[in-house]
């Protein structure tokens, strides 16, 4: 039986440095540091010269997918030859391949502080339903440490030929994943394929996750998802990566924000790939291919921003880091440090549909210590020095050496 976890002297950003009591998981008390004396069998970790922060949550991944780069060769310049060759590839997939380089993703990713993760996993032709029974595995068995949504990713489902497509969307369902996704903006029939994913998501109660819009070129599928969810879809909607509206004129912008507020749609920008995979061949004025998000900001729109691929055929520089992923949503995307913080926390959380954590008494202790001074130097320097802190136990501690040569000096880092 647990007594308890007593941090102390932690540093809270924006805040003095402090001591929190967590008690039953969640935050009982926070006072100044020095204050909180350890109860009897109260564990305590001491946090000085750390940041505490509300842990992150990591709202679209791949774990399905991760660290095949290597394995599948040459990472594709573009989504859609990316897609073409993951394609070919994961027929090659079994269960157990599946779950092990998810749970290394997903550890990965909890190492770097997120304590819950959504996972998109494809399902269809040559991975059949293999990975959705990898992922669901893997949700269970890290249950303690890591929230894991999964989401069945299947494309195309609408029309003749895809039957069997979305007899096995069905079937994902009916084994127990949590929300329905797909990318209807690849398929030749996107109004289809939306219709498709909101009628099984009405039909299991589940929410849906789309892939919306990745792409460059005009495109309206969040501005559908938004009409259909203000007409009668009563469930949870996600609109992932929304690059299109990125293009768009600003006044355009501005309304379409003003109708994913309304709507209560969630859009997740993810940077890294984006910023990759989007705008190739155009060498002058080069898009960032990322959504709208001053707009959707302004506009109090429910947004977060997601690491999306770990190493694989579309992107061979991730690494699931929520850290990472604010570092670049705050460049690409000009934001202050606590906007950009925000985007992979407390935005994350809610377009997950995760109560949110903080410093308050009864908050979830779902915290992330990371060795540094304030938030913009965590982000600055993204070091993996950190402890993750989920409930009352330490679940995660990274320490980072660094050695010197000290016949040339005697050097202190900043
Ligand atoms: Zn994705």
């Amino acid at each position: 039986m647990s007594s308890g976890l007593l941090l102390k002297h932690a540093q809270l950003s924006g805040g003095p440095a402090s001591d929190v009591r967590i008690q039953g998981g969640h935050i009982a008390t926070v006072a100044s540091a020095g204050e909180l004396a350890p109860a009897a069998g109260e564990q305590v970790l001491d946090l000085s010269g750390y940041l505490l922060l509300p842990a992150p949550a990591e709202p679209h991944a791949h774990l399905d997918k991760a660290f095949t780069a290597e394995r599948f060769g040459r990472a594709a310049p573009d989504l859609m030859t990316a897609i073409k060759q993951w394609h070919a590839h994961r027929a090659t997939l079994s269960v157990e391949d599946v779950v092990e380089r998810a749970r290394a993703a997903a550890l990965q990713t909890l190492a770097r502080g997120a304590t819950a993760i959504r996972t998109h996993v494809d399902v269809g032709e040559g991975i059949r339903l293999r990975g959705v029974e990898a992922l669901l595995t893997l949700r269970d068995e890290l249950r303690e440490l890591i929230d894991i949504q999964v989401v069945a990713l299947a494309y195309p489902v609408a029309g003749e030929a895809w039957a069997d497509h979305r007899q096995m969307l069905c079937e994902a369902a009916e084994m127990g994943v949590d929300l329905v996704g797909g990318a209807p903006h690849v398929t030749d029939d996107p109004s289809g394929d939306l219709e498709v994913a909101l009628a099984v998501g009405e039909r299991y109660g589940l929410g849906v996750d789309l892939h919306t819009d990745e792409r460059m070129e005009e495109s309206h599928g969040l501005e559908e998802l938004c009409q259909r969810c203000a007409e009668d879809f009563a469930l949870p909607a996600t609109a992932s990566h929304c690059v299109s509206l990125g293009t768009m004129p600003a006044e355009t912008q501005t309304k379409i924000a003003a109708r994913v507020r309304h709507a209560g749609v969630g859009v997740v920008t993810c940077p890294l790939t984006n910023l990759l995979l989007q705008g190739l061949g155009i060498s002058t004025l080069t898009p960032r291919g990322l959504t709208a998000i001053h707009p959707l900001l302004k506009a109090g729109a429910m947004l977060a921003a997601g690491g999306d691929n770990v190493q694989d055929v579309f992107n061979p520089i991730g690494c699931g880091d929520p850290l990472q992923t604010a570092q670049l949503v705050m460049a690409a995307g000009q934001l202050d440090a606590e906007t950009a913080y925000r985007l992979v926390s407390d935005g994350a959380r809610a377009v997950m549909g995760l109560p949110a954590v903080g410093f308050e008494p009864g908050s979830p202790a779902e915290l992330l210590a990371v060795r540094a001074h304030s938030l913009s130097h965590a982000i600055a320097t993204v070091t993996e020095d950190r402890i993750v802190i989920r409930g009352e136990r330490v679940v995660v501690r990274t320490r980072v050496e660094r050695e010197i040569d000290s016949a040339v000096g005697a050097f202190e880092l900043a």
